[in-house]
């Protein structure tokens, strides 16, 4: 038997800023560092509001929205439904690097590349 756990399998890297590759490494084909999946489109940072369902959490991004009428600004949010691969462990309110991907599923187009920071508890 050919010692297949000691190949080492190459890590990408993705040149954003700020989140450097996870330590741990993982076969899934959908993980932006360690699989075939590629992030192009936006990037931003949010806040994990649920992480229940398998290796899908729900980001919520905050933004400010001027409001022409009333010539102020508005808090707004959106929440995105985003992958997360298993070498990143996420927990809910872990500020978090989302990058914008090709569909995974019907509902997910995201996927978590990096903690930014962790839930202050
Ligand atoms: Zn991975």
């Amino acid at each position: 038997m050919p010692a297949l756990n000691k190949v080492k399998k190459k890590v990408k890297n993705l040149k954003i800023s700020g989140i450097s590759p996870p330590e741990k490494v993982c076969d899934d084909p959908n993980c932006p560092w360690h699989g075939t999946l590629r992030v192009r489109g936006v990037i931003f940072e949010g806040i994990i509001e649920k992480f229940r369902a398998h290796r899908t959490a729900i980001v919520r991004y905050d933004y400010i929205y001027y409001a022409k009428k009333y010539k102020r600004y508005e808090k707004r949010s959106r929440k995105v439904h985003a992958h997360v691969p298993p070498c990143i462990n996420v927990k809910d309110g872990d500020v978090v690097v989302v990058g914008e991907t090709r569909p995974i599923s019907k509902t997910v187009k995201f996927v978590v590349l990096g903690v930014k920071r962790e839930a202050s508890s």
